[in-house]
């Protein structure tokens, strides 16, 4: 089958053409995000192939419809970007990659709690300085404290066990309980008591409706001053600028962050030598006790081989029966 690749970059190109060899689809290679604009670029295809920064809203749905797209391969576990509805209503199956690696975006996690508490971004250049004062990086011990977790799938339980390993006493909020994690001692709570009872809180639940701006100033209103918050999921769980004024006023002690609600037209590109638009993740990114990554939470040997495999194996038995093998319904979209 012939798939158009948006946000194609040169990993996706390695790990999608290693899992082709056998099926060989002709994957046509596109730089651009999808978008109405890059939509006559589809010419052909049966299929497109996105991730989580194209648009799939109704408007590029409909035109993908005229253009004979009859699949959406999305590269990610995320769907929320893609307009369902729409994509039911005009006979596009849609597609995902509902686990990959979920130790590399729970390590990653891990990674960014860690260098926030002991601030070794900031020792690795104080150092490279000659600058060996410790002024400023005092941590605390992970050993004892509480880390709430905000959705306890796949994710969230190996954040769970990591943390339990550390010596952590974990709390959970997830409208429906992982019995994984209830294994590893972890105790199911309301939002608010797991707001008020963590030292760290860590997000892992979808952007639906229900978590859109889930931390919002209400709820950094009921955190433990001072509590460290991380957002791994999707960057619209956090209402950012309240996040900013929860930095300012110190109830946030600090912010890890791998995505961002505006991440789409920044995130995986190289803008070094450009303006940042983005005024308020450029105030972002003036704390020191931020941390912000561009959305590489997936980014491991084992997540692209597994992305790029279970993408192929949707394309070819889409090819085959007309089915997906993980195919996402307008009825999850909630
Ligand atoms: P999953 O489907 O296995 O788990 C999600 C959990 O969230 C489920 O247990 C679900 O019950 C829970 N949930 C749903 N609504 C909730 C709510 N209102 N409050 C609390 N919990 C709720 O998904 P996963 O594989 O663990 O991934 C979680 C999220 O991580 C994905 O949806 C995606 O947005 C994000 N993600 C980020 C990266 C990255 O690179 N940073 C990579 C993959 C996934």
């Amino acid at each position: 089958m012939r798939v158009a690749v948006f946000s194609t970059k040169p990993h996706d190109r390695r790990f999608l053409e290693a899992a082709n060899t056998k099926t060989r689809h002709q994957l046509v290679f596109l730089e651009p995000q999808l978008s109405c604009e890059t939509v006559p670029l589809v010419e052909g295809a049966g299929a497109v192939c996105a991730f989580v920064n194209d648009r799939l809203d109704a408007e590029v749905i409909a035109q993908l419809t005229s253009q004979g797209i009859g699949l959406i391969a999305l590269r990610s576990a995320g769907f929320n970007h893609v307009n369902l509805a729409a994509a039911e209503t005009a006979g596009i199956t849609v597609a995902r990659v509902p686990a990959y690696s979920p130790h590399a975006i729970a390590e990653h996690t891990i990674a960014l709690i860690l260098t926030l508490n002991r601030k070794t971004h900031r020792a690795f250049n104080r150092v490279r300085e000659g600058n060996f004062a410790l002024e400023g990086l005092l941590g605390f011990d992970l050993d004892g404290k509480t880390v709430g977790i905000v959705g306890t799938g796949l994710i969230g339980v190996a954040v769970a066990r990591i943390m339990t390993g550390f010596g952590c006493r974990v709390i959970a909020y997830d409208p429906v309980p992982n019995p994984g994690c209830e294994a590893l001692g972890v105790r199911y709570v309301a939002i608010d008591e797991l707001l008020s009872g963590s030292d760290i809180i860590t997000l892992h639940c979808p952007l639906t409706p229900a978590t859109y701006h889930l931390i919002d100033a209400y709820a950094l209103g009921r955190m433990k001053r001072g509590a460290m918050l991380i957002n791994t999921s999707r960057g619209a769980v956090v209402d950012t600028r309240a996040a900013i004024r929860g930095l300012k006023d110190g109830t946030i002690g600090s912010l890890g962050l791998d995505v961002y609600e505006e991440e789409s037209g920044l995130f995986f590109e190289d803008m070094s030598d450009r303006i940042i638009p983005d005024d308020v993740f450029a105030r972002l990114l003036t704390f020191p006790n931020v941390l912000i990554t561009g959305h590489q939470g997936f980014f491991t040997e084992e997540a692209l081989t597994a992305i790029a495999e279970t993408t192929i194996g949707n394309i070819t038995a889409f090819e085959r029966d007309g089915r997906a093998l993980h195919e996402v319904g307008a009825r999850r979209a909630g």
